[in-house]
């Protein structure tokens, strides 16, 4: 096993656009702190609008995409990358970026999140009532995780999504089940350093498919760029071959 692993190129990081004070730095701090840390590629990810607390304000998408193509002109010594880390907002596998926003974004991300507008009350009942109705019964609990498998594997067949955020955090999926579906779909499973999935186990049932994996540090300031070390125990404990990781040097 790999001793020093280094994350070169990030993906899942959050800026000023993520409203109400969530994100706390802007995109030009963030930019700067991943130039002093020698990134490859630095992403802005914020969450998408459909989170009712922290999304992006749609009319924002283009203003951050020209901040973001402006400090793309700036410097040439690092790819700076706009993706959104997109909700699940309805489990026929609708997320919150519309077809016509998806011209401003490099990538999509997508997570599972509690705070989200769902579109219909199917999709609320199935995510915030199954939860709290799943400890009574087994049967229920396997019903709900089905539910969440189900929704989120209908949204990366259904959009082209780069990485599934956190798998198995905020609410309980399949991974087993997933991870054949990011198979199928070419889509990455990251390994988020600020939750705690994808697990060691879990990364253990997903690597027995054909799958990549991403460190993320979900950095919400931007001294946080980077810091993955989290992820890196889980990636050493699980014993996954570091190849498979799409953002190490
Ligand atoms: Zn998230
Ligand atoms: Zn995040």
């Amino acid at each position: 096993m790999e001793n020093n692993i280094k994350l070169t190129r990030e993906y899942h990081v959050h800026s000023v656009y993520s409203k109400n004070n969530h994100g706390k730095s802007t995109i030009e701090e963030i930019v700067a702190e991943a130039r002093r840390k020698k990134l490859k590629t630095i992403s802005i990810t914020d969450h998408g609008p459909g989170h009712i607390m922290y999304g992006i304000r749609r009319k924002l998408i283009p203003v951050q995409r020209r901040e973001i193509d402006r400090l793309k002109e700036k410097y040439d010594d690092i790819e700076i990358l706009m993706g959104v880390e997109a909700n699940v907002v309805g489990y026929d596998g609708q997320i919150d970026i519309k077809d016509s926003e998806k011209k401003y974004f490099d990538f999509i991300n997508v997570g599972f999140h509690d705070g989200v507008k769902f579109v219909d009350n199917k999709s609320f009942y199935n995510y915030h009532v199954m939860k709290r109705l799943s400890w009574m019964k087994k049967s229920t609990k396997q019903k709900m995780i089905d539910l969440n498998t189900n929704a989120m594997i209908k949204a990366i067949e259904n959009n082209d999504i780069f990485i599934i955020t956190h798998p198995g955090d905020k609410i309980d999926v399949d991974i087993d089940r997933l991870a054949q579906a990011c198979e199928k779909t070419n889509t990455v499973m990251e390994i988020n350093a600020h939750h705690p999935h994808l697990s060691t186990e879990e990364i253990k049932i997903a690597s027995q498919y054909n799958v990549k994996f991403s460190l993320g540090s979900d950095a919400h300031r931007f001294q946080d760029i980077a810091n993955v070390e989290d992820s890196i125990r889980r990636v050493k404990e699980s014993g996954l071959d570091t190849r498979r990781i799409i953002n190490i040097d």
